[in-house]
């Protein structure tokens, strides 16, 4: 009972694509563009630059913490359910023993209202990286490259 439990959780895109990120560096709000996976345009990088302050982090620690509290509310039904089908699992093939399973077992983690991504911010491509374009405040001037860091004005 060891195995880490994986549970797939989606966040809202926009309706350009694009999904809302937080620089851990400068804790401000921007959008970077979703590729399909397998997208052939997509670059692979183990490191982002924010397009506002131009500071690198790695690639998964760009969650604003709407999208932490949210991952955090979706996984407690599935682990309930896990639980629930390891349990399941013990008991079968035990001889002379049903094991009825108790459908309202929970840990009482709920299931959170879901996110929604509003239309909002523009759209900067940069020259040196043009598939990888971002939404960034509508008063921003400067943007920097998501992939090489590069500045370059709006
Ligand atoms: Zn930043
Ligand atoms: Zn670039």
């Amino acid at each position: 009972m060891n195995d880490e439990i994986r549970i797939p959780v989606s966040l809202p895109l926009d309706s350009d694509g694009f999904l809302r990120r937080e620089c851990p560096t400068c804790e401000r709000e921007f959008k970077w563009f979703s590729h399909e996976e397998g997208d052939a345009d997509a670059e692979v990088v183990d490191q982002y630059f924010c397009p506002l302050c131009g500071v690198a982090s790695s690639t998964d620690s760009w969650w604003t913490p709407a999208q932490l509290e949210y991952m955090n509310g979706v996984s407690g039904p599935a682990i309930d359910q896990y639980m629930q089908d390891s349990i399941e699992d013990m008991f079968k093939g035990v001889k002379g023993m049903k094991f009825k399973s108790n459908k309202s077992f929970t840990f009482g983690i709920e299931t959170p209202d879901a996110l929604v991504e509003p239309d909002d911010m523009m759209i900067a491509e940069s020259p040196c990286h043009p598939h990888e374009p971002v939404k960034v405040p509508d008063e921003t001037t400067k943007v920097h490259c998501l992939v090489c860091g590069s500045a370059f004005a709006i």
